[in-house]
This record gives structure tokens, C-alpha cells and sequence, in this order.
């Protein structure tokens, strides 16, 4: 069975909330698998903060993974949420369905030279490409050693000429200096400096994806009118990144909650290919939604 969080119901958060209008937050699932207990923590602390404090919940689906994407997980996101006893304001956001806007910000971002074409092909850069539309839960390993950081216009050009295949990658140096000194808020650990070397040169877009994560929730949140992101801690790192992109994009910088994180008994972060115990699996076990709470101490 999975342990209890220590962190106390999202009215502990509430109570540090700054005065002014109430929050707007949002839970932002991918359908690449069933939602497990883990998911059902971050909607609920996320959904209680709006619901208490007459703010608004959004529902998100980032689906711009199309390789892992599919139907059946979407549709078990919408059922597994309204067992919860989750409903959510206004229409549902479906990132696929916003890639103009992306690429638009891609654009910008070359115009102010933050992003360089990248050519390097070897497995593990395409490794890299291939889960760059993915939120980075966990250790993404070494960063890029910057190779193609400095090829030069007329060399970029001339390999893009010829029709060599390349991604995109943030220069986080470059990023850093034009954004200048940048903090942000997260409830728990305060006022937090932005260290966006600590980020590394990161995948922006790629072969097959056509805007990374980091660009498409950083986006997403100021479209969506977002005033508190709440997810995991594991995203903790990732929002560095997101904040020297709000500010070289114009973007509203939301409050940051970042939750622990629901572990199995050996003290591991469930996740979908653990098969953790998902909520329909739960649900055909006869447990209640009094009982999934109960069991990620929401109750
Ligand atoms: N789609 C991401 C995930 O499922 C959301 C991360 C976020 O809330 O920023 O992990």
C-alpha cells in the first residue's frame, strides 16, 4: 500500500495563500496511462484550494506526446476525476490543440537568440528528443555538453540548408543574461532564486515534438489564467527553467506549490510504469473515493 504524505490537506496552503482575488489553479495529466494515487493527490490538493477559496480549477490535457497519447486515457482521466467528486471550470485545454501558439514562442525565443538548432544524432541525445515532450519526473542524467551551442549562424544555416535534421535547445547561459536575476515563489520553500544553469541546455522542440514540455506548461499556465501551479516536487527543479522563460516571453509568473510526493512502501515515486496502483484499479476493487483519500491522507 502505497504511505501517507506527511503534508497536511490543501487548507494548510490556503491559509499562506497572499491576500487578493482567489487563486486559479489546475491539474494538467498526460493520458499516456491510467491515473494512479499520486494523480488523485495533486487534483484533489489543487481542486480543494479552489473550491474553499471560490477560486477557479482547470482542467489540462497535455497531449502533445502524440507517440504515447491515447484516447482511452483521456476518457478514463474525465471518468476517473468525476468519481473523485472533481469537477472543473470551463472547457478543457487540450494542448494538441494549441501548437500555433508554441511554435509562435519558438519564434520569439530565436528572434532574442535563447534557442540554438542542435544537430548532434547519437542515441542518447535522441533519447533526450524523444521524451522532451514529457514532464522531466526525476533525474534526466548529464547535461548536453553544449557542442552545437556555439556552430555560428552561418554554420547553422548551412547544415539547415542542407537539410540536416536538428532540434531545438534552450542556451541557458544566453537565457539567463538577457532575463537578468529572476525569483519566484513556492509556498513551501519560500522565495527561490533562479538558477536556470542548474536546468542545462534542455530540448525545447525536435523531431516528432513539436514543443517540449518546459515551453508548452510555462505557456499553458498564462493562457489559462493560472495563479497557482500545485504539482509535484519532483517538478521543482523545472520551474527554474520556467521562469526565465516567463520572463523572456512576457508571462505572468504564478505561485508555486510544489506537493510532496506519494511513495510506495519502499519510499519510491509511484508512476504509471510501475503500474502503481491506478484509481480504476482501485475502483473495480471495490474501494471508494472516501477510501482513496483516506489512503493519501485527504481525508
Ligand atoms: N503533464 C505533466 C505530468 O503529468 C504535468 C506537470 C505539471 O503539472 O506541470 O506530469
Amino acid at each position: 500500500m502505497p504511505r501517507p504524505v506527511e503534508e497536511k490537506p490543501a487548507s494548510e496552503g490556503l491559509a499562506q495563500h497572499p491576500p487578493g482575488p482567489p487563486p486559479t489553479t489546475r491539474f494538467a495529466p498526460s493520458p499516456t496511462g491510467y491515473m494512479h494515487l499520486g494523480h488523485a493527490y495533486s487534483a484533489l490538493v489543487s481542486w480543494r484550494v479552489a473550491r474553499e477559496t471560490g477560486g477557479r480549477f482547470y482542467l489540462r490535457i497535455e497531449d502533445i506526446e502524440r507517440r504515447r497519447c491515447r484516447p482511452t486515457f483521456e476518457q478514463a482521466i474525465y471518468q476517473d476525476l468525476a468519481w473523485l467528486g472533481i469537477d472543473w471550470d470551463g472547457p478543457v485545454r487540450r494542448q494538441s490543440e494549441h501548437l500555433a501558439s508554441y511554435t509562435e514562442a519558438l519564434e520569439e525565443l530565436s528572434r532574442l537568440g535563447a534557442i540554438y538548432p542542435c544537430f548532434c544524432i547519437d542515441a542518447e541525445v535522441r533519447a533526450e528528443i524523444k521524451r522532451a515532450g514529457a514532464a522531466p519526473h526525476g533525474s534526466e542524467g548529464p547535461h548536453y555538453p553544449g557542442t552545437c551551442r556555439d556552430l555560428g549562424r552561418q554554420e547553422q544555416n548551412r547544415r539547415i540548408r542542407a537539410g540536416k535534421a536538428h532540434a531545438l535547445r534552450i542556451d541557458v547561459r544566453k537565457a539567463g543574461t538577457l532575463a537578468g536575476p529572476l525569483t519566484w515563489t513556492d509556498r513551501k520553500a519560500g522565495r527561490v532564486e533562479a538558477d536556470v544553469l542548474a536546468v542545462g541546455d534542455v530540448i525545447m522542440a525536435g523531431r516528432d515534438v513539436a514543443t517540449s514540455y518546459h515551453l508548452a506548461v510555462t505557456l499553458d499556465d498564462h493562457h489559462q489564467g493560472v495563479t497557482l501551479v500545485t504539482r509535484g516536487w519532483d517538478l521543482f527543479g523545472a520551474t527554474h527553467l520556467h521562469r526565465v522563460l516567463q520572463a523572456l516571453l512576457g508571462l505572468r509568473t504564478p505561485i508555486y506549490h510544489h506537493h510532496p510526493m506519494i511513495t510506495d512502501p519502499n519510499g519510491l515515486r509511484l508512476a504509471k510504469r510501475n503500474r502503481a496502483v491506478t484509481l480504476r484499479g482501485l475502483r473495480n476493487a471495490r474501494k471508494s473515493p472516501e477510501d482513496v483519500r483516506r489512503m493519501i491522507g485527504l481525508e
